[in-house]
């Protein structure tokens, strides 16, 4: 789905988008300003100059529907009589003109109150239906557009973002209107596609060539039969020792298997604990120098994305990955420490393809595999990369967890399975329009083919805490980066003919210092609490067969 931050959009650019009634502006006032910030709309009110000169019109419960709709249309009913809240599933369709990746979907909706019956007009198509009852039509039979769907959207409350209205559980009342707003602003945009995915496997020790439930000799082939990738997120501490039976396995299968970074001796929230940059830049020096000791010895690269242990990540922390090169941070939350509060100010949390944090470091999103996997849905609608991540223990039965997953991702369209850092590579959002292409950045570190266009516009989306100044890198050459009051930044340029790619990379204040041995040697507890742990995901195995005799 296109997204392109509000920020970035001139005024003039902006689609007008009439409500009607008008007060419906006041009532969803932080729900409507969300939804301006993801979309390049603009919404104003339902006085007769409003809806003339109105590219859409939205008409809420209590509004009175144009006669005859001029422009695209979206009505939205209210509810059944029945006002508890409930659980019932929502089928969509085929139907060409719903996103591909809601086809034929069976989502569970669980907490909205069940939806009335939309009448189906003669030459209509219904986009969803709940147990047989149509709740979401669409008509173009008068050559233009008209939804109407019985879904209610609510107003977006404190401390919460615009995604939590649309997520596994809870999406009803707001995919009609979203899906709307997507259809008109969509013409003008391509979005990478196909969807780009990846598995996960936190904690194991890549020493030997099993670990836990997993052999990474049977993965690597499980991974190329069902033709999915896992990265595997090693603890730095365990790259000390060295191994070489099972890198030979990473060495051989790299389309199946990658590397990715966990934590960095993997004590509790140990990325979340540093209370200043300097600890910070300590406990990412010493992950960067066992890293690289690691890959000098093997001859097998580690990826620089990091899998924060226990998912959490603080500010200050994300500021020192950034200083020390890495790519990302892969977590399940969009800011991943304790107290996060400034969703008033952040609604696009969890909505956009990576969220740009301290020293422009973008959190890219991953899913657990315990969580519900509707959620991809909206994912792969919203353009995020698709990242599952879960842990040996999810073996102990066998790879049919990852498979169903797989077999899951693959009904949303044209899939990609590739490493954490190929993700976060290729994660922009691209569009171009009368002779401008414009690329959207939401990595910090991308390789993307040229455009065509001869102006090219780069935009950088406002970070929370970005490293200012930074500049912008193309192609080896540097551009000073002019920022606007709210973070965001742009750079224009005429567009080349060589070479056939564009590499843009945000580089920020480097000047990080190097590594003494005093740094990556590791402590006495962490190697006491990593021996623990590893003995005990290494000997499950044995104990389930102990048990099951
Ligand atoms: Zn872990």
């Amino acid at each position: 789905m296109t997204v392109v931050p509000a920020e970035l959009v001139s005024e003039g650019r902006r689609r007008p988008v009439a409500l009607i009634p008008g007060n419906a502006r006041d009532r969803y006032a932080e729900l409507l300003r969300a939804l301006e910030e993801a979309y390049p709309v603009r919404f104003v009110g339902s006085s007769a100059g409003d809806v003339e000169s109105a590219a859409a019109v939205i008409v809420f419960p209590g509004g009175r529907r144009p006669d005859r709709p001029r422009v695209p249309t979206l009505i939205l009913a209210g509810s059944g009589s029945d006002a508890r809240r409930a659980s019932f599933p929502v089928e969509l369709s085929r139907c060409a003109g719903l996103h591909r990746a809601l086809h034929a979907q069976r989502l569970e909706e669980r907490d909205h109150r069940r939806p009335a019956r939309v009448t189906v007009e003669p030459g209509s198509q219904v986009l969803a239906v709940t147990e047989g009852t149509p709740i979401w039509v669409r008509d173009d039979s008068g050559g233009v557009r008209c939804e109407i769907a019985s879904a209610v959207p609510s107003e977006l409350r404190e401390g919460e973002f615009l995604r939590d209205l649309l997520t596994a559980g809870r999406f009803w009342s707001l995919l009609p209107l979203v899906h709307f707003l997507e259809g008109m602003s969509a013409p003008s945009s391509v979005r990478s596609t196909p969807h780009r995915a990846c598995f996960v496997i936190d904690d194991p020790n890549p020493r030997l060539t099993t670990y836990g439930y997993l052999s990474f000799s049977r993965l690597a082939a499980e991974a190329r039969e069902h033709r999915y990738h896992v990265a595997i997120a090693a603890i730095p501490l365990d790259l000390l020792v060295g191994g070489r039976r099972a890198v030979s396995v990473f060495r051989e299968s790299p389309s199946e298997l990658s590397l990715v970074v966990h934590g960095n001796d993997h004590v509790y929230r140990e990325l979340e604990r540093s209370r200043g940059l300097v600890e910070a830049e300590r406990v990412i020096r010493s992950a960067a120098t066992r890293v690289s000791r690691f890959e000098e010895r093997a001859g097998v690269r580690v990826e620089r994305v990091m899998c924060p242990p226990h998912g959490r990540c603080n500010a200050v922390t994300l500021r020192a990955l950034s200083r020390h090169g890495f790519l990302a941070l892969a977590a399940a939350h969009p800011f991943p420490w304790d107290g996060f509060s400034g969703h008033r100010r952040w609604r696009l949390g969890g909505w956009l393809p990576a969220q740009l944090t301290a020293g422009c470091l973008p959190v890219i999103p991953r899913l657990p595999l315990t969580s519900d996997m509707d959620d991809l849905v909206f994912r792969a609608m919203l353009g995020l990369p698709l990242i599952i991540y879960g842990h040996h223990t999810d073996f102990e039965d066998g790879p049919e967890p990852f498979r169903e997953v797989a077999a899951r991702v693959a009904a949303l369209g044209d899939v990609e399975w590739m490493p954490l850092a190929a993700i976060t590579r290729g994660n922009v959002v691209r569009r171009e329009q009368d002779g401008m292409a414009t690329v959207t950045l939401y990595a910090r570190d991308v390789r993307i083919p040229r455009p065509t266009a001869p102006l090219v516009r780069i935009e950088i989306p406002r970070a929370f805490e970005p490293d200012i100044p930074m500049h912008l890198d193309v192609n080896g050459s540097r551009h000073d980066v002019g920022f606007e009051s709210d973070g965001s930044a742009c750079v224009r340029l005429p567009n080349m003919s060589a070479p056939d790619h564009l590499r843009l990379r945000i580089v920020a204040p480097t000047g990080a210092p190097t590594a003494g041995v005093r740094d990556w040697r590791p402590r006495l507890w962490p190697i006491v609490r990593g021996a623990l742990t590893e003995a005990r995901d290494r000997s499950r195995p044995m104990v389930d067969r102990v048990r099951s005799k």
